[in-house]
């Protein structure tokens, strides 16, 4: 099998993250899986939106500019998905609101909206049949502890989103992701989900989520444990190598030894992971020395392109 191309956030190298616009853009330059991570509104409604907070996407603190929280942040949960709809959407600020990538699309007023999962599928059906294509879906659900605390199930509102999609079925070419593994093994053993789950691996560091141990869980004994309820493995691209950030790491193998894939995350032509001093040499150290199966990227175009000039349908060409 060749590797897949997940668009990260859609094409959001282009377009601002996880909107319509951003999704079409990657459906059209050939990704295989299209990423939506996934918040819930107070009332419950999948919406595809990165953060669990609003202000570094939109323009909720001049909409709302007393519903920030002590912490002074505007967390989607509290509210409610008709005001979410009337948030505009931008590219993605720093909290000094300056763009976290100064090369990407302008930060504009373009009425953009959050979608929510629905939309997106049906945009992505939409396509799907319009195109002649099968692009696929790779779902994450953010913080469901966070979602939990508030009394809202976040793994079963989305599975429901999919029923009604008529997209909850073994085979369906959709992936869960998550950070936390006890997400995982409900999604598998309570909610007996037949979809394909990926433990997404992060950084001790992160405390995300907090009391999982990420070092462990990629140590032997860690992934013995992750093939009891996962099929796949999502790590951090600088965990594919060495502390030199171009020698490939055991990881991979190890992984590959338990049945488990590699989808690491992310590629960005505009901040380069590991020791590697060009997006090509990126993609050379990710797909033919460290061996992965899919990526996450913001460039969905080149990685795409890099693939196709590299693998044949059986593997590795040249
Ligand atoms: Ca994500």
């Amino acid at each position: 099998m060749n590797p897949i191309v997940i668009a990260h956030r859609g094409a959001c190298a282009y377009l601002p993250e996880h909107t319509l616009p951003c999704v079409a853009a990657a459906h059209a330059l050939g990704a295989d899986y299209i990423e939506q991570d996934i918040v819930l509104s107070r009332d419950g409604v999948p919406m595809v939106l990165h953060d669990i907070y609003l202000e570094s996407t939109t323009d909720v603190a001049q909409q709302f500019p007393e519903r920030g929280r002590d912490d002074g942040r505007f967390y989607a949960i509290d509210f409610d998905l008709t005001e979410l709809k009337s948030l505009s959407v931008h590219e993605r600020v720093d909290p000094q609101a300056h763009p976290v990538f100064d090369g990407r699309f302008p930060v504009v007023d373009l009425q953009l909206r959050i979608p929510t999962l629905s939309e997106e599928i049906i945009l992505i059906e939409g396509l799907n049949k319009s195109r002649g294509m099968s692009t696929g879906y790779y779902i994450e659900m953010k913080s469901p502890a966070f979602h939990t605390a508030a009394g809202l199930d976040i793994a079963k509102s989305t599975i429901k989103v999919l029923e009604t999609a008529q997209l909850h079925y073994e085979n369906a070419p959709i992936f869960f992701q998550c950070f936390d593994p006890e997400t995982l093994r409900y999604l598998k053993h309570d909610l007996q989900s037949p979809l394909p789950l990926i433990q997404l691996v992060g950084d001790n560091s992160w405390e995300e989520p907090p009391g999982v141990d990420f070092d462990l869980m990629r140590s032997a004994s860690g992934l013995d444990n992750v093939a009891t309820y996962a099929d796949g493995i999502g790590p951090w691209v600088p965990q594919l190598f060495e502390a030199d950030g171009v020698t490939p790491s055991q990881l991979v193998g190890a992984a590959h030894a338990r049945g488990l894939l590699v989808h690491a995350y992310t590629l960005r032509a505009d901040s380069l992971e590991g020791q590697f001093k060009t997006f090509e040499a990126l993609h050379r150290g990710v797909f033919l020395d460290a061996g992965i199966d899919g990526v996450f990227s913001d460039f969905p175009d080149i990685t795409r392109e890099f693939i196709g000039s590299h693998f044949n349908q059986g593997g590795i060409s040249s």
